[in-house]
């Protein structure tokens, strides 16, 4: 008698365990709180994990999503098909001034361990929401700092899990809301970042800083579910009369010019532009990916009727795009 041969769901299973959730809803995992259902989900908790997951999903040609804290997210209303990879690796280890820390490690978390062990750099980013390795892939920053310059290594994957290596900083490419890992796909598992000795009063100082100016300013995500600004500022060779540049950068905001379109308290269903920042997109209720995508939209055409100039997404989109017309999506 022939051999039954094992179902997608089962040939996971046999590699992940219990741990392998079917039918798992993406906006339990986003600041958005905006997904359909991952077909799979599972966190893993070590690299070996992580890499083994990879390697199932690849064995059983299952498609692969790797999420880090979902905060610069708009997950699909029809969800994903295939495996989500939640990195949840959070070891952290220090030795003088160098820390190791696993990519699934929350920023924020990281940067209170610096503070209580008197080690300075990254207060900057406090407040920053998601994991140490979403951060390195979109080398994340604020006031013209960003974390690719803290970075000495990183250790990664190929999306297969067939290859683990460990590249310097330079290889990553960091560069504006940009690294190398946009056009080249690797999961990264952990990475070096180079501290210096400080004063945790002065950190604990500029942590708390930092964290109010996020409270005036920002949609408090856990309240107010948002992925953060929209659209990525200007290039800096795209300049304006009378323009106020962003903290610590020779870029145009993107706020301005949204700013100028009228573009605040604009709303479709309940995807709503933040009342207090123009490049902000909050989730007032119950809105779905397709709303988010009709305001962000409107936002774009309304600035390149005006300004003759268009803004890029800041905030990836996973999954199918809904066809136009199409309300399931
Ligand atoms: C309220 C709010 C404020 C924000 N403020 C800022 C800000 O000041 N500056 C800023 O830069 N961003 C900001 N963001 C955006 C977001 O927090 C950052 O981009 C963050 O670094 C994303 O990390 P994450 O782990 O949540 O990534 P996710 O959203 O989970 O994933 C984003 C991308 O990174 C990839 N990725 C995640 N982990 C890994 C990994 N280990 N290896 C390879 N790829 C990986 C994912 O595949 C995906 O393509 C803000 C967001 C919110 C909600």
């Amino acid at each position: 008698m022939p051999q039954r041969i094992a179902t997608i769901e089962e040939r996971l299973r046999k590699a992940l365990g219990d741990g392998l959730l079917a039918q798992e809803p993406l906006r339990l995992h986003t600041t958005f709180r905006i997904g359909g259902p991952a077909d799979f989900f599972f966190a893993a908790r070590t690299p070996d994990h992580l890499v083994t997951a990879l390697r199932a999903a690849r064995a059983a040609g299952v498609p692969v999503f790797l999420l880090g804290g979902g905060s610069n997210l708009l997950v699909s209303d029809a969800g994903f098909r295939g495996l989500v990879i939640r990195n949840a690796c959070d070891a952290v280890e220090f030795e003088g001034t160098v820390a190791h820390v696993g990519c699934g490690t929350d920023f924020l978390d990281f940067i209170y361990q610096c503070r209580d062990r008197g080690l300075a750099g990254l207060e900057f980013a406090a407040g920053i929401p998601g994991s140490v390795g979403g951060a390195l892939f979109g080398n994340a920053g604020c006031y013209g700092q960003d974390i690719g310059s803290y970075t000495i290594e990183c250790t990664h994957t190929t999306p297969d899990g067939a290859v683990v290596e460990t590249k310097p900083a330079a290889w990553y490419e960091f560069a504006y809301r940009d690294s190398r890992l946009k056009r080249e796909p690797r999961v990264l598992l952990s990475c070096l970042l180079q501290l210096r000795r400080g004063d945790p009063v002065e950190s604990r100082r500029e942590i708390e800083e930092k964290l109010e100016l996020r409270r005036i300013k920002h949609p408090q995500w856990r309240i107010e579910p948002t992925a953060g600004s929209y659209f990525k500022n200007l290039p800096p060779d795209w300049q304006m009369p009378d323009a106020k540049h962003s903290p610590g950068t020779h870029r145009v905001p993107a706020g301005q010019l949204l700013d100028a379109c009228g573009c605040r308290g604009l709303r479709v269903g309940d995807a709503m532009v933040f009342a207090k920042h123009a490049n902000i997109i909050v989730n007032a209720g119950h809105a779905t990916a397709r709303e988010v995508l009709q305001l962000a939209g409107t936002m774009k055409a309304r600035v390149r009727e005006k300004f003759g100039v268009e803004l890029e997404e800041e905030v990836m989109f996973l999954g199918e795009r809904p066809e136009p017309g199409d309300a399931s999506a």
